[in-house]
């Protein structure tokens, strides 16, 4: 990579009107390093992006304002300048011209780490909610693509996604995650796209749903019709799918949508309430009392704990639903405990 200061001049729209570029400094991808194996196409080393293919790194400039900006081109000639790499993946505006169009020759990529630098924030155009991984390996095999990803910065836990279809990533290669959602920019369609985990997509399927998450789900669909975004037709089509699930994923087969992108309805604020007094209960029991007889006092908090745990987790079938709402009580008196030997102890000591 190279970098260099590009003193301020003149430069002509494709409209011909001129206007005045300040120096800034450009930086060409061109001159990589020969450390990337599968990457040895011939790239383009002409300073402007036209006749390039591939991804130029930030600092590549706009040819109608000069502004730094993301690149790319492909074989195909379409080429896209975004301000920003990653969600939303905002469109650099000013290029949206046909007559920039230019012949390309040879080669894909994606943006790689060596497009983002570690140092580099993000600008408050990209969605601070996905955080950026580096691809450190892909499998593909029976049609699914196993991907190993590994934070940006190089500290912190690395991930390992399953998707459904064979990926165009390849090692080094950037993708934004968001909960359960991958984004990444296919090279091959020239535009970003969304995956999803399919091991956790599948996961989130099973789960079964309550009433009330009908009732919610049914209540958005009617936000839906009177934003005029469904016909009457549709919707009854629609409410008999929903009415007929059972599943998460039934839910979201029902209402055409991701299931990782399914909203069920939240807790109930009661629910969250019966939790926080649970809590405050056990913490008395054990700082008025000790040993045993804090245990048989801390009791009905731990009956309330667990009520409410297992009225927090309707999605749970009723047999795992009970040993959690249990388990959680149990593993409760730790933090319970502790505070309230605190308070005892602060007690004691006036
Ligand atoms: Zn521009």
């Amino acid at each position: 990579m190279t970098t260099y200061r590009r003193r301020g001049h003149w430069r002509t729209r494709s409209s011909g009107t001129r206007h005045w570029v300040t120096t800034h400094h450009v930086t060409r991808s061109s001159a990589r390093p020969a450390t990337s194996p599968g990457r040895s196409h011939p790239r383009s080393s002409s300073p402007a992006p036209s006749g390039a293919v591939g991804w130029i790194s930030p600092n590549a400039s706009c040819p109608v304002c000069g502004a730094a900006v993301y690149f790319y081109a492909n074989e195909h000639g379409s080429r896209v300048f975004f301000d920003e790499l990653g969600p939303p993946w905002p469109k650099h505006p000013c290029t949206d011209n046909p007559a920039l169009h230019a012949t390309t020759a040879g080669g894909r990529q994606a943006p790689s780490i060596r497009d983002l630098g570690v140092a580099r924030r993000p600008s408050d155009m990209r969605d601070r909610a996905w955080k950026a991984y580096a691809v450190k390996g892909i499998a593909i095999e029976d049609g699914r693509s196993s991907i190993a990803l590994q934070p940006l910065n190089g500290a912190g836990r690395g991930l390992s996604w399953t998707v459904s279809r064979p990926l165009s990533l390849r090692a080094d290669d950037i993708v934004f995650v968001r909960a359960q959602q991958m984004s990444y920019f296919d090279a091959d369609a020239c535009e970003p796209a969304i995956v999803e985990d399919a091991r956790r997509a599948a996961e989130i399927a099973r789960r079964l749903i309550t009433e009330r998450d009908r009732q919610h789900v049914l209540a958005a669909i009617a936000g839906r019709v009177a934003a005029g975004e469904m016909t009457p037709d549709e919707v009854a089509e629609v409410t008999v799918a929903v009415r007929a699930a059972r599943t998460r994923g039934e839910l979201a087969a029902a209402i055409r949508i991701r299931v990782t992108d399914l909203t069920v309805a939240p807790p109930r604020r009661g629910d969250l309430w019966l939790l926080a007094i649970a809590f405050v209960l056990m913490v008395g029991a054990t700082s008025a009392a000790e040993g045993g007889r804090s245990f048989l006092m801390m009791l009905p908090g731990l009956l309330l704990m667990a009520t409410a745990v297992y009225r927090l987790n309707p999605d749970l079938e009723r047999g795992a639903r009970v040993v959690f709402a249990v388990l959680t009580a149990v593993v409760a008196i730790c933090p319970a405990g502790a505070l309230g030997g605190a308070i005892q102890v602060e007690i004691l000591q006036r």
